[in-house]
Order: C-alpha cells, then structure tokens, then sequence
C-alpha cells in the first residue's frame, strides 16, 4: 500500500504527494498509525530511513493551521544545530505543500465575498496576503550560534513549533519570563542517542519536568544504550516499541 493506507486525512495526503513521495519507507508505515492513534512511540530509526517525515507528517495533521492563543503545540528536539536546520526547512516544505488545497478554497470564498465589496485589486490583495500569514504554523527554530535577540522576536510571533537543540531551548527558558512548554501537545526526541552522546541528559530531564503530562511524546534513536532506555521510561507514557 501506499500513503492512503496509514490514517491521513486528504489535505496531508496530498502535501505528501506533492512533496514528491509516493511509497512510504518502513519506519513511516510503522510509525505513522501508532502516531495518528496518539500513541508514545520509541522508533529505532537511523539517518536516511525517512524518520524526519515519520514525525512531521503526522504533527502536520494534528496541528493543522496557526492558533494565535494556543502557545506552542509542538516542540522538536535535535542534537545539533545542522540537524534543527534541516528538520527546519523539511518542516516548511511539507506545511506549505500540506496547507495549500485548504488555503485555495478559503481564499476563493474570502475573494469572492470580499469582490462584491471591494473594487480596487490593491486591498484585494492585500486581505488575501493577509489570510495567508494568519493560517501557516508558525515555526522557530532556537539553535545556538544564531542571537538570541532574533529568537526572542520569533518567539514573540507565537510559534506552534519551536525546533530547538536542549541548550539553548534552556537558556530561553531561564531568560524569558512568562516562556512555557506547558501547552506542547506533540514533542520528539530526534537521533535521541546523539542528544545523550552530546551531554544533554541533564538539560532533556529538565526540559521533560517542564512539560505536561497529556502530551504525546515520540524518541527516535539509532541505538539504545541503557541512559536512553531509562529516560524513555521516565519521559513516555506505555511507549509502543517499533523496530525494523
Ligand atoms: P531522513 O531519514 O528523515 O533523513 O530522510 C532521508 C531522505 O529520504 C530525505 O531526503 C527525505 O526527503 C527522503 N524521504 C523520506 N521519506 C520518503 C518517501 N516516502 N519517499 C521518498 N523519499 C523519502
């Protein structure tokens, strides 16, 4: 079968095919069920699997559009600020490709109502410009080595998703008063064994103390070293196993 077996509702379906992806890759035919049912999943998955679109495909579907007062929704942990870049611009791609059918239709019906009212193309535009900004998920990306000055600013744009490697999501959270991760609904641990090779344990048990117990959370890790299967257990909820 192909992606119109796994559970994704006809917009996602389509970013997916537009994208340019036509078979789903093992790991994506495993994961994306248990995911779409709300399960905690541990995926032992390496780079070059298709894990990055196991966990952004569905996270599209469950976020869906911009929600201006609901904080931030999802939060991607990577162990590197190349990886977080990359997820970055992965994460733009397929929104852009997911939301555009809906989009259509939605700035049809706005054009044809706002057409009976409005002559001039220039205003026209311009409240079409301006669904466009109110419906994409809004993403920041909080690396290291970028200033934090400019984070600041895209944190005060009210992000759905923050993808951010452990040290620097930290430093925000110590520096910015009123920053909470209270509202993340989706979370993932990317290459999870890096992050724990990297030093970040003590930063990824403080970042698990600061979110909610409802959330869904996902790890993705080559390995499975003992540190790592141990924090599972403290940070996922009844995880499903998937391996390959
Ligand atoms: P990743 O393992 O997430 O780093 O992905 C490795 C590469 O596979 C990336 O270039 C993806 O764009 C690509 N990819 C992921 N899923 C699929 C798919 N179902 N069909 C074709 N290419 C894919």
């Amino acid at each position: 079968g192909g992606f119109e077996s796994l559970g994704l509702c006809l917009e996602v379906y389509r970013g997916v095919k537009r994208k340019g992806y036509r078979v789903p890759t093992p790991i994506q035919r495993k994961t994306m069920p248990l995911i779409l049912s709300g399960a905690d999943v541990v995926a032992m998955a390496r780079t070059g699997s298709g894990k990055t679109a196991a966990f952004l495909v569905p996270m599209l579907q469950k976020l869906r559009q911009h929600v201006p007062q609901a904080g931030v929704r999802a939060l991607i942990l990577s162990p590197t600020r190349d990886l977080a870049m990359q997820t970055l611009k992965f994460t733009k791609e397929l929104g852009r490709f997911t939301g555009e059918g809906e989009r259509v239709v939605l700035l049809l019906c706005i054009g044809t109502s706002a057409s009976v009212f409005v002559e001039t193309s220039v205003i026209f535009r311009r409240v079409l410009f301006s669904v466009l900004v109110l419906t994409y998920l809004r993403t920041s990306l909080l690396v290291g080595g970028d200033s934090m000055e400019n984070q600041f600013e895209e944190l005060a744009q009210n992000p759905d998703i923050i993808i951010a490697t452990p040290g620097r999501l930290m430093h925000h959270l110590s520096e910015v008063e009123g920053m909470s991760l209270r509202t993340v609904e989706y979370v993932v641990f990317d290459e999870a064994d890096s992050l724990f090779g990297m030093g970040f344990a003590e930063q990824l048990h403080k970042i698990l103390l600061q979110l909610s117990e409802t959330r869904q959370t996902l790890l993705f890790s080559a390995t499975m070293p003992s540190l790592l299967a141990e924090f599972a257990k403290a940070g996922l909820r009844d995880p499903e196993l998937v391996r390959l």
